[in-house]
């Protein structure tokens, strides 16, 4: 059988995840890692190729799995991958996304390829799991928790801003919250008052840190509104104490179907590596996107629109067999 060919764009954290995944699932192969950067090599010891070069590799790779930042790489490098290949990324700027996704339908559609975004957990797999509750449950609410755990996301909105070296931003759900909305109490909140944002940061020498802290707190977004704290800490306590990117949360539902009647719906993850277990959502998703594009469709696609079992390496007969 032809394995699935993946190329990876930007290095970072998720690409290094997809790198690790693609070596768990024996239906694809890693041809190339495309950076900015000039690399002085993979971990898997596939060839780091300038991104600038991309289009050369157009009949070499299947799928080009899209690793950029959501605050400013995908935005400039999704439309542009998606005029020579096949993507899957995990933007997750959530007000964005809708706009996001008519760039790359647009592009995606015009190159005949197939652009499959916004997949991870949140979104990706907590977006199902509130359709699903909601579809399920018409007279309810759902209700989202993150961490506490590491946003990669918001780190890499951070290490964006202007005299800043390093930083993490932890997510913390606040604790009160939860316990009353388990509880029964209806409460009117919203992901901006259930959690506060804890950040890390570690600063160039002679920076503004008054204005890096603004910066942070006014980030529109990622901040604005949030209760957020920013502690300036050195590079080498980073590297001791906030070296790991564990994450997780859950997302549950609570309706009735009739008035005496109170169900919750709850789906939870507990991840000691997010970057690892994001990398693994965007290669099920990565199959998906090969096998949609070898049905001859093309545009942009969300985790709704994907149906679960293009996303196994068993066939339909299988999967009827064992897991329906
Ligand atoms: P990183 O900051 O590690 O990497 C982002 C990009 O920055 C890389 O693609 C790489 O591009 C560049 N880069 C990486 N390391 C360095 C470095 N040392 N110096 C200079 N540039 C570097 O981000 P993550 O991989 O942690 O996260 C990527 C995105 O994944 C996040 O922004 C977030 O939006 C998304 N995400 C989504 C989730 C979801 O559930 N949907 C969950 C988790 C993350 P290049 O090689 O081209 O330089």
């Amino acid at each position: 059988m032809q394995k699935i060919r993946i190329g990876i764009v930007g290095y970072g954290n998720l690409g290094r995840g997809v790198e690790l995944a693609i070596g768990n699932n024996p239906d694809m192969e890693l041809v190339a890692v495309f950076s900015r950067r000039s690399l002085s090599g993979t971990k898997s010891g596939v060839p780091v190729i300038s991104v600038n070069d991309a289009a050369a590799y157009k009949e070499k790779i299947d799928v080009m799995l899209l690793c950029g930042g959501s605050a400013t790489d995908l935005i400039e490098q999704g439309p542009l991958i998606a005029s020579l290949f096949n993507t899957v990324d995990s933007f997750d700027t959530h007000a964005k996304i809708n706009d996001y996704f008519a760039s790359m339908n647009t592009i995606a559609e015009n190159s005949g390829t197939v652009a499959t975004i916004s997949v991870g957990w949140d979104p990706g797999l907590f977006s199902l799991n509130r359709l699903l509750a909601s579809a399920v449950l018409p007279d309810g609410t759902n209700h989202t928790f993150w961490g506490k755990g590491v946003s990669q996301g918001h780190s890499d909105a951070i290490r964006r801003i202007a005299g800043v070296k390093d930083a993490k931003q932890y997510t913390v759900p606040k604790e009160q919250v939860i316990a009353s909305l388990r509880a029964g109490e209806v409460l009117d909140v919203s992901s901006t008052t259930a959690h506060t944002r804890e950040c890390y940061v570690v600063a160039e020498s002679g920076a503004d840190l008054d204005a890096i802290t603004k910066e942070i707190k006014t980030m529109p977004h990622y901040f604005e509104g949030y209760e957020t704290h920013v502690t300036f800490i050195s590079e080498e306590e980073l590297q001791a104490e906030h070296a790991g990117y564990p994450h997780g949360g859950f997302v549950f539902r609570t309706g009735s179907t009739s008035p005496k009647t109170n169900h919750v719906m709850e789906f939870a993850l507990k991840l000691d590596s997010n970057p690892e277990f994001t990398s693994s959502v965007l290669v099920a998703y990565a199959r998906a996107t090969f096998r949609l594009a070898q049905k001859g469709s093309t545009g942009a696609f969300t985790v709704f629109d994907i149906p679960f079992g293009l996303l196994s390496p068993k066939s339909g007969e299988e999967l009827r067999a064992t897991m329906l």
